[in-house]
This record gives C-alpha cells, sequence and structure tokens, in this order.
C-alpha cells in the first residue's frame, strides 16, 4: 500500500519552495517562533520538526496556525527552554514528554517528544516509548498527516516526507500509513472522512476496504467514545456534514453512533432542511454563535424515540442542557409546526408565544422541517420579532406607582405583546396602556388575557 520515500527524492523536496510558503502564508510572529523553536533545538542537540495539520495545509497553500512541534530529543526540556527564551508559558507537561506553550498575544505550541507507540491490543490506550521522527510520523493516521518540516538551522523548511505525503496531497487522496491502522484507533474511521469531505479528497481504494474491514469489529469504549464525540463535533462543524453523513452512511458508520441510524430519503431530506436552514441564518446573522453540529447531531438521532436520544446523548457525554435542546427540537416541533400552520391572519404576538421559549437550536430544528407557511413565520420572528422590546422597564412601572413585585415581568410581556401587534406604538401608548390596564387600584383587575397563558 505504502511506496517509502527514498532519502534522495527526500532531499530533492523544494526547501526553497516551502519556505516561500512559509513566509508568505505564516503571521511574522510565528515565523520567527519556528526559527527561535530550530535554534534552540539545535543549541541542545535535539532535531525539531514542525509536523502534523499545519505542514498539510502549508502545502496546500493554507494558513493553519495549530503549531505541533516534534522534538528528537527531550520534549519537556525544550519546551521549558521555549517558554523561557520568548517570554511564554509552558503547561500540561505530560509523562508522554509532551507539553503546550503559550505566549502573550495568544499564539501557542504544542510540543511532543517524537515517539513510537505500540498498541498491546486493538482500541487500547498505546504504549509510548521514545524514538525517531520517522516512528513518530508513522503512527499517525494518515499519509498527508504525516510529513513534518526541519526546523533546524541550515535545514529549515526541508520536507521530510517517508510516506508519499506530498504525492497523495498532489492527488488528492487519503491514505492510511499501515493495515492496522483502524484497528487500532477507530476515530480514524471518522478521520478519513473528515479530511476527505474538507479537502474534496477521495479516500484511496485499499484504505476504504480497510474502514469496511475494520467496522465490522471495532468498538468504542467508555475512552474512545469522547474521541469519537469531538471527531463528530468537527465533522458537523465543518462545510458540508450532509456529505460527509452520506459517505459515513457509505461506510457503514452510522451504527457507532446509533444501530437504528439510517441516511434514507426521509433523513436526508431533514439534513437538508438544516442546511439549508443553516445557511440562510448565517448569512442574515452572521455575529450570532450557535452549535452547528449539535443541530445536525439532533437531526441525526431523529428518527430514535425520545429515550434512545437521551441514552445516545449519555453514551456521548453531553451535557444535560445540549440534551435538553436536542430532546426538546425533536418533541415540541410538531405541535409549534401545526399553530405556526394554522391558516388566516395570525397576531405577531402569537407567533412570538410560540417561540419565545425555544433557543435557537431547537428553533432552527423545528425550521428545518417547517413547510413554506411555518417558515416564513419563524423567519419573521427571527429577523424582526425578537428583536422588539418595550420602552418602558421595571424603574418606568414603578414610577407610574405600581407595587414592585414578580407581577412586573408579567406587565411588561403584555405591553411587549400589545406593541408586537401594534397596540402600542410609542412610549406615550405604553405608559397609557399600562394605566388603563395595571394602573394602581386596577391591578387586581380580571379579565385580561393571561400574558404566558400556554399556547
Ligand atoms: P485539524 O486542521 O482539523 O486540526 P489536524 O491534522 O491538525 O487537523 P489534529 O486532530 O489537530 O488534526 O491532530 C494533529 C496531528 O496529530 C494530525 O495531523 C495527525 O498527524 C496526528 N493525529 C491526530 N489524531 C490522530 C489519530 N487518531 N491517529 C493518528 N494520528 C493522529
Ligand atoms: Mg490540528
Amino acid at each position: 500500500m505504502l511506496r517509502e520515500r527514498s532519502p534522495l527524492n527526500r532531499q530533492k523536496m523544494c526547501k526553497a519552495h516551502i519556505l516561500q510558503l512559509m513566509i508568505s502564508l505564516l503571521p511574522g510572529k510565528v515565523f520567527r517562533l519556528l526559527e527561535a523553536a530550530g535554534k534552540i533545538a539545535g543549541e541542545k542537540g535535539y532535531a525539531a520538526y514542525l509536523v502534523g495539520g499545519m505542514v498539510r495545509d502549508l502545502l496546500q497553500g493554507i494558513a493553519n496556525l495549530d503549531i505541533d512541534i516534534a522534538v528528537e530529543g527531550e520534549g519537556i526540556a525544550f519546551a521549558e527552554e521555549l517558554a523561557h527564551r520568548l517570554s511564554g508559558r509552558m503547561q500540561g507537561k505530560t509523562r508522554f514528554g509532551t507539553a503546550i506553550v503559550t505566549f502573550p498575544g495568544g499564539l501557542k505550541v504544542d510540543v511532543a517528544t517524537a515517539r513510537s507507540e505500540y498498541y498491546k491490543y486493538p482500541a487500547a490506550l498505546p504504549e509510548v516509548r521514545s524514538g525517531s521522527i520517522k516512528e513518530d510520523q508513522f503512527r499517525r493516521d494518515f499519509t498527508v498527516n504525516a510529513m513534518s518540516i526541519r526546523l533546524n538551522p541550515g535545514e529549515f523548511g526541508t520536507l521530510i516526507d517517508f510516506f508519499g505525503g506530498r504525492e497523495d496531497l498532489k492527488k488528492g487522496v487519503i491514505r492510511a500509513l499501515h493495515k492496522g491502522s483502524f484497528l487500532d484507533d477507530p476515530t480514524r474511521i471518522f478521520r478519513a472522512v473528515r479530511f476527505a469531505e474538507r479537502y474534496g479528497f477521495r479516500i484511496e481504494k485499499r484504505t476504504e476496504e480497510l474502514i469496511k474491514e475494520a467496522v465490522k469489529s471495532a468498538m468504542f469504549d467508555e475512552l474512545t467514545i469522547e474521541r469519537l464525540r469531538d471527531e463528530l463535533v468537527l465533522i458537523f462543524s465543518d462545510k458540508n456534514p450532509v456529505r460527509a453523513i452520506e459517505k459515513m452512511a457509505g461506510l457503514h458508520e452510522l451504527k457507532f453512533i446509533h444501530p437504528r441510524i439510517r441516511f434514507d430519503k426521509k433523513s436526508r431530506k431533514l439534513l437538508e432542511g438544516v442546511k439549508e436552514t443553516l445557511i440562510w441564518f448565517k448569512n442574515s446573522f452572521p455575529g450570532e454563535k450557535i452549535n452547528i453540529w449539535l443541530i445536525y447531531f439532533a437531526a441525526l438521532l431523529d428518527r430514535l424515540t425520545p429515550e434512545e436520544i437521551r441514552a445516545t446523548c449519555r453514551r456521548f457525554l453531553l451535557s444535560q442542557k445540549n440534551e435538553a435542546k436536542i430532546i426538546i427540537g425533536k418533541k415540541e416541533a410538531s405541535q409549534r409546526l401545526k399553530e405556526l400552520n394554522k391558516k388566516g391572519k395570525v397576531n405577531p404576538s402569537r407567533i412570538y408565544k410560540c417561540l419565545e421559549d425555544l433557543s435557537l437550536e431547537p428553533l432552527l430544528l423545528v425550521m428545518a422541517r417547517a413547510e413554506k407557511e411555518a417558515r416564513e413565520g419563524i423567519a419573521f420572528y427571527l429577523n424582526e420579532l425578537r428583536q422588539v422590546k418595550t420602552k418602558l422597564n421595571g424603574t418606568d412601572l414603578r414610577k407610574l406607582g405600581l407595587e414592585p413585585g414578580p407581577q412586573f415581568a408579567r406587565i411588561l410581556k403584555e405591553l411587549l405583546y400589545a406593541r408586537l401587534d401594534g397596540r402600542v406604538k410609542s412610549k406615550e401608548d405604553e405608559v397609557e396602556y399600562v394605566r388603563r390596564n395595571f394602573g394602581p387600584g386596577d391591578m387586581a383587575v380580571g379579565g385580561l388575557e393571561p400574558a404566558t397563558r400556554g399556547l
């Protein structure tokens, strides 16, 4: 499956070209940091390499500032010196010789001691011993992620590519390094899809066979399930989760999320609905933060019963808050849509009441399922209604002579509904409205529509 590059070939790798890429793509302070790292390594008699995603992306002309450095030598001693010289701080050192160095201004470097690892049995935690950069690269997932760039002075910018990563990058291929790779670490089954999808690459044929074989016997235990969840979060946050899900389905990977999940016509429709909804939302409200991954995850779990959904959320160690959002997005959808689909003129306050208790993720999930009428109602709510505020606040109510208390929230809600429906337009209108309906002496007057009555 894998042809090794000859050393001669390796030397031919165009150092000047890599240097050029580094100069043009990396901010000056990152470039200088890498130079300093190489210098420190040289002084200590070590070799330092830039490794992983940053190398892969540099070669594609993409700026990726996730700096991973592998050191042949004492990784921790190197990290300490790097922190010391460049006014950084070393954190999180481990017995595996890894550490993180952070610098003022937000730069961060992951340092690892170049290492090899072997697995006592499939999916076990790796046993680690220090080794050479070649062994370090061999334990990585795919050829395109197993290249490194020398940082030591004199060799700074030299690409080290033992496994043909550069050629695979040119061809647009995701290729595993050895046949046991997916059994050693089943999260790679998902990483293959993630990288293929992100860069529009194809999974190499033999690698795909290995995935299909591994899928039959791979297992995610408590330790690996969190890493699987992290991979899924990345896949669902990336450019085209629907295509990635389709690819996962083709490789029979969805069963690891839940055995009853399918990618059929119905789930495709919902997922496409989510995609369209999110495109609209992101264009309309670019500054608003939402958990996109959560919405896709919820859509994928949609065919499961609430009990199965809960169990899956717990298996993946989702927070209670996120679990609740997924459940609400499913349970509430049909009733809310029914309400929004009612024919005839609907008061804005009614749309507002129908949606006001939903946070954005469940709301967008409801929108993803909606047909035209309800969709327009939700868009109206998001674009306009939720922006509406009353002119009066609690202090104003007190000034109007009302007794402070829990009823203030109710009064302000009523006022908001009146404003949404155009029954009050100005601050004076609001004062008048409050006087008329809630004024001192009138506070106990009945007959008002209860503001927070359920739908
Ligand atoms: P991204 O741009 O998404 O961060 P990345 O390649 O940097 O992509 P990371 O998950 O940050 O991915 O990992 C950094 C590097 O560590 C990878 O490029 C790869 O060499 C190695 N790596 C990460 N996870 C695995 C794994 N499960 N098995 C083998 N190697 C891995
Ligand atoms: Mg990374």
